[in-house]
């Protein structure tokens, strides 16, 4: 064979098998594809290392195909999140209701007066769009919403505290996961760190002791992701309010989840609310939109009326605001908050984490013979009750009763750790990856999160051929 045999890029560019790609991904992309298809043959092709069938029309229009679809495919992939954790910050968090899927449809397809008073017809303030409806929920005076939680504590604090002494529990210089350590953001907001107290214990007198003539806030922040349990001591709310107060210092509190419902009518963990935090006396409260509220990633920051105005003309607020779609999805969730009663079915968030055991365990049972029936007889496949997480840090200690398909390999022992890997990596390459949990020789997948069950169902044959 000779290299004579590549066709010309002209000649295929213009083959009756490589219109559609045309049609489909535009000449630049085709003809970019073509060519470097064919520069990667000359050589194979000059050593005679083709068969001709190689180099026809058809079959190259085919590997530039494959090629395009694979560049053009979506890098965003919707997953099955049967991890068990239900806000799973690298899944995605919280989602959304309908009602906030249609909101940002609107705001995104129309102009919109995201900065426009209808009423006088002047300039607007985006956050009034949400301020009045954050007010009747939790009570607060005033309210700004930025990109997310880290950023309102970022806010707050260089607002409040900037050349100042801010005041924290040793017990409460928490890390979140993807590096949002409360030492680093007091240091990046140019507030000056000052701890108190001991890991596990934390008195009135200790942050008595150190407050003085620097002194610019106190700051209670939620323990999210992990609990001090045993011979521990920290100081209520509303004490620490009355101490900063009798100083003339504000009380920041970093709620992270910031629920604003009584969980535990929906038989979940108590978690501290906004309201409680805003009784107890502390003047600025910020918490994230997309933990347990339910909403889209946001950072809420409620409070006095003067601090809110401080902390609005920070121009870093300028830098860190919401988008128009955040807002209008935002608007939207809380609206949801005017109706408790069907709070739990509406908010897909509360919906998910109040779904009864009995109902996740009687899907897992139904699953079960199909998922075994696909992966055959080295797979035995068991609905088994699991303990799930909310996730994204709140109440890190408490276990959601849930149920799961268990899978276990029923090889000999010493192929089993592979047939698990490869099982989980059949999973994640689905057309919809299924994201499990490997624990204990068995790969759990937790249904708390499946009521997509058609689509689930629909790829399982995809499974079979690689797993036997
Ligand atoms: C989650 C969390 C944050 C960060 O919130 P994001 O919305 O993820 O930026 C900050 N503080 C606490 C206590 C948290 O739980």
């Amino acid at each position: 064979m000779s290299a004579a045999r590549l066709p010309s890029i002209d000649k295929l560019l213009r083959s009756r098998a490589c219109a559609p790609l045309q049609q489909r991904y535009g000449r630049d992309a085709l003809l970019k594809t073509l060519r470097d298809l064919l520069d990667e043959l000359r050589e194979p092709a000059r050593e005679g290392r083709l068969a001709a069938v190689e180099l026809t029309d058809a079959v190259l229009a085919g590997r530039a195909g494959e090629r395009l679809a694979a560049w053009h495919s979506n890098r965003v992939r919707r997953v099955f999140n049967l991890t068990g954790t239900v806000l799973h910050t690298n899944l995605g968090r919280a989602l959304l209701p309908q009602e906030a899927i249609d909101a940002i449809t609107l705001a995104a397809r129309y102009p919109l007066n995201l900065e426009f008073d209808l009423a006088s017809g002047k300039r607007g303030d985006r956050d009034d769009l949400i301020t009045g409806m954050i007010r009747e929920l939790t009570g607060a005076e005033a309210v700004t919403v930025v990109n997310n939680n880290a950023a309102a504590v970022l806010l707050a604090l260089n607002s409040l505290g900037a050349r100042k002494e801010g005041i924290i529990s040793r017990g409460e210089l928490i890390e979140i996961g993807g590096a949002f350590r409360i030492p680093d953001i007091m240091a990046r907001a140019g507030v000056k760190l000052v701890e108190v107290g001991t890991t596990n214990r934390t008195h009135p007198r200790d942050y008595e002791a150190a407050i003085g003539p620097r002194s610019g806030l106190l700051m209670r922040v939620h323990t999210s992701n992990y609990s001090v349990q045993g011979f521990t001591a920290s100081v209520p709310t509303a004490e620490l309010a009355a101490i900063a107060h009798n100083h003339g210092l504000p009380l920041l509190e970093d709620l992270g989840s910031g629920t604003l419902v009584d969980l535990t009518r929906w038989g979940l963990p108590k978690e501290p609310t906004v309201q409680e935090a805003l009784r107890d006396g502390a003047d600025i409260v910020t918490f994230s939109g997309d933990k347990l509220l339910g909403g889209p990633q946001a950072g809420l920051i409620v409070g006095s009326r003067e601090l809110i105005t401080r902390i609005k003309k920070n121009p870093l607020k300028r830098a860190l605001r919401v988008d128009k779609l955040t807002l209008a999805a935002l608007e939207a969730v809380l609206g949801l908050y005017r109706d408790p009663e069907r709070l739990g079915e509406r908010l897909t968030t509360l919906r998910l984490l109040s779904r009864p055991q009995t109902e996740i365990r009687a899907q897992a049972e139904r699953l079960a013979p199909l998922l075994a029936a696909q992966l055959g007889a080295t797979w035995q496949v068991r609905a088994e009750p699991a303990l799930g997480m909310i996730g994204s840090g709140a109440q890190p200690v408490a276990r959601l009763p849930s149920a799961a398909l268990c899978l276990r390999p029923q090889q000999p022992k010493r192929l089993r750790g592979r047939a698990l890997r490869t099982l989980e990596e059949a999973l994640r390459t689905l057309p919809i990856p299924v994201i499990g949990r490997l624990d204990d020789d068995a790969l759990w997948l937790d249904l708390r999160q499946l009521d997509d069950e058609p689509a689930f169902l629909a790829q399982l044959s995809h499974l079979s051929a690689e797993v036997e």
